[in-house]
């Protein structure tokens, strides 16, 4: 019996990865994942038609974003709190979008030994960041991965980035709430800001401080005061700053606390599904620049006439205005 809407064209192979995912099945979602991080054209496509059939699926969990300089103790505090939602009776997806590993080819977040004790719980399903492409195509293959975890049953998706460049506003157009880990030392808090990633902080832990829980406190309230000057993107919330040690697993309850809170506070104002429309439009249109830019690369005439023209613009020979718009124009020539 089967009671999923199916697109037509959905063949039997497809139809098994769907099925295998929604029964909740760890190979099937590994397959599906496998698909959708493949550059194959006729991979990419079977891999947007499972999507589509896997949507009414989706949905259903809490997805988290979580960000810090290497170091900080990202994949220590990931570990602690997937075992506490464990312990709690939830499932746990951990993700990553890594921007290191498609320029360096070596990876921050992919090293196999982060996380032992939550890899080891059949709850837990870890996936390394996806290799190839650029941030964009990075950051898309997470996105379509989280949405299988959902339709895969896990009640929680934490996507971890690192915090080095655009990562992190990726990440944080991806999921529910965005939590920035800091270090207890007053530089790193300017940084951020700096970088203008605070801003898009919904939660900030302060970890380690169990190593100076004074300086901790100290830098706590100039975190605090360093956000009264910004402004959080909902009237309703004032992003809260905590003090944890990942290490000793002190205060991870606390920021699980916050969480839900979150949680029940945006959606008591409608905001949190509000979110998430706003995310998913935002990431149409994001395929779409992208799309039209690869299409644009790929025209025959473009191809032919853009060495030339670009050498022209820079000698000054025609304007980038005059250029742009004779190349854009074979566009709409066919
Ligand atoms: P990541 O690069 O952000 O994933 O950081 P890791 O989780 O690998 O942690 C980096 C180092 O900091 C490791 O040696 C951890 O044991 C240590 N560490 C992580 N959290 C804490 C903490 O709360 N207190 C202390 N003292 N050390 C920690």
């Amino acid at each position: 019996m089967n009671m999923l809407q199916m697109p037509a064209d959905l063949d039997i192979s497809d139809q098994h990865l769907v099925d295998g995912v929604v029964g909740r099945q760890l190979r099937p979602l590994a397959k599906t994942i496998t698909l959708i991080e493949s550059q194959r054209p006729d991979h990419r496509a079977r891999a947007r038609r499972v999507l589509e059939a896997l949507l009414p699926h989706t949905g259903g969990a809490m997805r988290v974003g979580i960000s810090g300089v290497p170091g900080v103790g990202k994949s220590t505090f990931i570990e602690a709190l997937g075992l506490l939602l464990i312990e709690r009776g939830l499932k746990v997806a951990v993700l990553a979008v890594d921007p290191s590993s498609s320029v360096t080819g070596g990876s921050i977040l992919g090293d196999k030994t982060r996380m032992e004790l939550l890899s080891q719980r059949t709850e837990a399903f870890i996936r390394p960041s996806p290799s190839a492409g650029s941030l964009g195509g990075v950051a898309g293959k997470t996105r379509e991965t989280l949405l299988v975890c959902e339709a895969a049953g896990f009640d929680v998706v934490i996507v971890e980035t690192v915090g080095v460049g655009q990562s992190e506003t990726a990440v944080a157009g991806m999921t529910d709430i965005f939590c920035l880990l800091q270090l207890p030392n007053a530089g790193d808090d300017l940084q951020a800001i700096k970088k203008g990633i605070m801003e898009l902080a919904d939660l900030i832990v302060i970890n380690k401080a169990d190593i100076d829980p004074r300086q901790a406190a100290v830098a706590k309230s100039q975190i605090k005061t360093a956000l009264g000057m910004l402004r959080h993107s909902s009237p309703n919330w004032v992003p809260p700053v905590l003090t944890l040690s990942a290490l000793k697993k002190d205060g991870v309850a606390q920021f699980w606390d916050e969480i839900t809170r979150y949680r029940d506070t945006m959606r008591g104002s409608g905001e949190f599904d509000e979110k998430r429309r706003t995310q998913a439009q935002a990431w149409m249109w994001e395929l779409i620049d992208s799309g039209l830019r690869q299409r644009f690369r790929e025209h025959p005439q473009v191809r032919a006439e853009l060495a030339a023209l670009q050498a022209a613009v820079a000698r000054g020979e025609t304007t980038p205005a005059a250029a742009a718009h004779s190349l854009l124009n074979h566009l709409s020539e066919h």
